[in-house]
């Protein structure tokens, strides 16, 4: 585990200001944890709101648009994001691939529209249930990140993977300790096959159920920079019991 463990809540479609107050309570309590680099991404609404409020915690989008601008009626450009006051955008997410057809070539322009605005970018990559069980977890992996990964000069210092099972997002179910760590060192070889040496230092993240009573195990696992968290990032209370325990392992 890196030294600084980043955490990221992923606050999907739920949020109106009225949640404003559980990003206060992570903000004041990551002031006490300087041991894990904590961030939200809440809905677009809610971003310049919660910059505004969280003083410590980084604030980012769950998508962007690839391009700078133009009729995408809907849409919203990474340059959009940085001056409502993001820091980073998570692109690719399961959810995105699966609910609007988003391949790893979109994910890549996404991605590469993201770095060019001055956002860093967090690419999600995952399998599916059937894709695990017919043994190809890691071969699907690596071609999305083959896919989706943003080249080019820096890239790699701009760039965090999220490894999320799509069968365990918002399910309570996780690999095991050992699957996770098979997994992200599959992956960090991938990076260092697309990047050379700088793939070494990019953080992976897992993601998929992660709650407090199982992220010091999953955080534990080879070659894991934290976690991508969903439904338990969306009070302080749940998130806050994964930030400790990262916060923990940070200080070893
Ligand atoms: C996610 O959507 O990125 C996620 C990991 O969700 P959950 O923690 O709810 O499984």
């Amino acid at each position: 585990m890196a030294l600084r463990p980043y955490i990221v809540g992923n606050w999907k479609m739920h949020g109106t200001r009225a949640m404003l107050s559980e990003a206060r309570a992570i903000d004041r309590a990551a002031e006490r944890l300087l041991k894990a680099e904590v961030a939200l991404a809440p809905p677009y609404t809610l971003i310049h709101a919660t910059r505004k409020e969280a003083t410590l915690i980084g604030v980012g989008a769950q998508d962007c648009h690839a391009a700078e601008g133009g009729a995408h009626t809907g849409d919203i450009s990474a340059a959009m994001l940085k001056d409502a006051g993001a820091g980073f955008v998570i692109v690719g997410h399961s959810e995105r691939r699966a609910d609007h057809g988003e391949t790893d070539a979109v994910v890549k322009a996404k991605a590469e529209a993201a770095l060019g605005a001055g956002l860093s970018a967090i690419v999600c990559v995952g399998e599916t249930e059937a894709e695990r069980d017919a043994g190809k977890a890691e071969a699907v992996v690596s071609a999305q990140l083959e896919g989706s990964l943003p080249t080019g000069d820096g890239a790699a210092e701009k760039v965090t993977v999220a490894y999320e099972p799509v069968w365990a997002i918002g399910t309570g179910r996780t690999p095991t300790v050992e699957d996770v760590g098979a997994m992200h060192r599959s992956i960090r070889q991938t990076l260092e096959r697309i990047y050379g040496e700088a793939g070494a230092q990019v953080r992976i993240l897992y993601g998929g159920s992660v709650k407090p009573d199982n992220a010091a195990e999953l955080l534990a696992a080879d070659e894991v920079g934290g976690a991508l968290v969903g439904g338990a990032s969306l009070t302080a209370e749940q998130f806050l019991g994964i930030i400790v325990a990262a916060a923990e392992l940070g200080e070893h």
